[in-house]
């Protein structure tokens, strides 16, 4: 049991994987990693700076025009399936330890995270041999076709929320296309996500430089990935912000761009839903687990008015009974949010949901002696929230969650639209009509009917994706497409 604790409670530290090789950032550097449940250090990792960004993306560069991008699709999408086969075969436990201490969630949802990373990765492998381009012989002289090469070399920049899932989401179909990446992981969770690349470092089947990885700031390791000109493509999941400030950097070179930035989604319940399911389900779907803090969340509730108060009742009444408390604790359901910018972030939309709509429950940080060190938010619930008010407008990324009522349909799709995001949304109900309807008519790139959100958003494993809808992002990067470019070529049969 002791030994177990100092395992738990243990410091590792992280190079830098750069040309097939853990190397130290030049600056001489490292950072260390916080457990936001008690604020103890968890890993310490490589501080880099411009130069070691540059490193990563010439050996990335040079990786491809050496081998990967003139691999044959065959080739390419038996290695993939023997790298799925090998990382199935590996313990996955002590990395998701890493990733529960530094980014809070309960231990199981991390630990999925590193489990299905093999499914992930197998998939991309198995679409690889499907990437198709057209042909057509449409004239009588001539021959037009169409051929998907890969974009080039892809910076894959990832959140702190979910960021092996969110990695492997953008990695595997990266590799399948035949492209080669530098991964720059958020800095929060730095000591999971470079736990998982040592153990991608260990199978020997594919070529150095292909997969390299820096930690480091946004600022400086982050911008130098997203506008170095020898970077062809960014596959980016993060805050609207900064989203923005990566495409205006990525204009100078004008590079591809893959963008998921958030939402604000609606979860809709007609009165004929089984209000017990759609209650629990919209609970996992407002992702208290991880104290809101994932992008599709489904935190706007938008209730049918005549079974308004049910719901509200059987919302309150599972979240009542769910642990708050550290991920490492099997009997934890809730954990902490992520820091203490994001929780007082969290706590100030509070504050202002106090005063436009009314608390049902929460509103307040956890400040008992095991909660004291850490950054613990009570699941909070406001209703009668009006629709142009600040809470039900912007991503709190909290456990927070707003309910308003809707009169018919059109009222419920009117205020599903009514948010700048388009990313998800779920609908509850047992009339199918109704609910296809609804969804057709919601601006959400993912809909869930009768369920809450899974997965890794946009991309299921197997194959179905979808694209995020207004200010929610740019393109679909779970598709092996996305990390591909179209060639046209003309063949005149003539010769002129
Ligand atoms: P960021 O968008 O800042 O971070 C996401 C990733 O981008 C991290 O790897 C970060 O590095 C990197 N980054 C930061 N600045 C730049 C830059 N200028 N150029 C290139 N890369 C950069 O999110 P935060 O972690 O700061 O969280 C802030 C807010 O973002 C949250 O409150 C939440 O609302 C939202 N968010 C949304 C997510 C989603 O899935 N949609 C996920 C995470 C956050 P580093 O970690 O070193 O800063």
């Amino acid at each position: 049991m002791q030994q177990e604790k100092n395992e738990n409670t243990s410091t590792k530290e992280f190079l830098n994987f750069i040309g097939g090789e853990w190397v130290r950032s030049s600056s001489g550097e490292t950072f260390r990693t916080l457990d936001p449940a008690n604020g103890e250090v968890v890993s310490t990792c490589q501080n880099s700076i411009v130069e070691d960004a540059r490193l990563a993306i010439d050996s990335a560069d040079e990786a491809l025009k050496k081998s990967w991008w003139a691999t044959d699709t065959q080739q390419r999408s038996s290695v993939l399936a023997k790298l799925a086969r090998f990382l199935a075969s590996q313990k996955m436990e002590d990395a998701a330890t890493i990733l529960t201490r530094e980014c809070g969630k309960p231990f199981k949802f991390n630990l999925v995270e590193y489990t299905n990373f093999p499914a992930v990765v197998e998939n991309a492998a198995f679409r690889a041999r499907f990437l198709t381009g057209t042909l057509t012989n449409s004239k009588s002289d001539s021959l037009e076709m169409s051929l998907r090469e890969p974009v080039g070399v892809v910076s894959i920049i990832v959140p702190w929320n979910a960021p092996i899932s969110l990695l492997g989401r953008s990695l595997a179909p990266a590799l399948a296309a035949g492209c080669s990446v530098v991964i720059k992981p958020a800095s929060a969770t730095a000591g999971g996500t470079m736990d998982l690349i040592k153990i991608i470092s260990s199978f020997d089947g594919l070529p150095k430089g292909i997969i390299n990885c820096v930690t480091g700031p946004g600022g400086t390791v982050g911008s130098e990935v997203t506008k170095n000109k020898k970077v062809d493509m960014v596959s980016f999941t993060g805050d609207l912000s900064t989203g923005r400030e990566i495409l205006k950097a990525a204009a100078d070179t004008v590079k591809k761009v893959s963008l998921e930035l958030g939402g604000k989604s609606p979860n809709i319940v007609f009165a004929d839903a089984d209000m017990e399911n759609a209650a629990k389900g919209a609970v996992s779907g407002a992702c208290f687990y991880h104290a809101g803090q994932i992008c599709f969340a489904g935190t706007r509730m938008l209730v049918d008015e005549s079974a308004h108060e049910k719901f509200v009742r059987a919302f309150e009444s599972t979240v009542s009974k769910m642990k708050v408390g550290h991920g490492l604790d099997p009997s934890s359901e809730i954990g902490p949010v992520v820091n203490k910018a994001q929780m007082n972030k969290v706590l100030d939309y509070i504050e202002t949901g106090k005063k436009e709509s009314k608390l049902v429950m929460g509103g307040y940080q956890l400040r008992e002696p095991v909660y004291e060190k850490g950054n613990f938010i009570a699941p909070t619930l406001f209703d009668d929230v009006p629709m142009d008010s600040k809470i039900a407008q912007e991503e709190i990324f909290g456990p927070v969650v707003t309910v308003s009522s809707f009169k018919d349909v059109s009222d419920a799709v009117e205020k599903a639209n009514d948010t700048h995001y388009g990313l998800s949304a779920a609908i509850w109900t047992n009339d199918m009509s109704k609910a296809l309807l609804t969804a057709k008519k919601t601006k959400a790139g993912m809909v869930w009917i009768n369920s809450q959100p899974r997965g890794s958003g946009f991309f299921n494993g197997f194959g179905i994706v979808g694209s995020a809808y207004k200010e929610s992002g740019i393109g679909s990067m779970g598709s092996v497409e996305e990390y591909t470019l179209l060639k046209r070529i003309h063949l005149e049969f003539s010769g002129n």
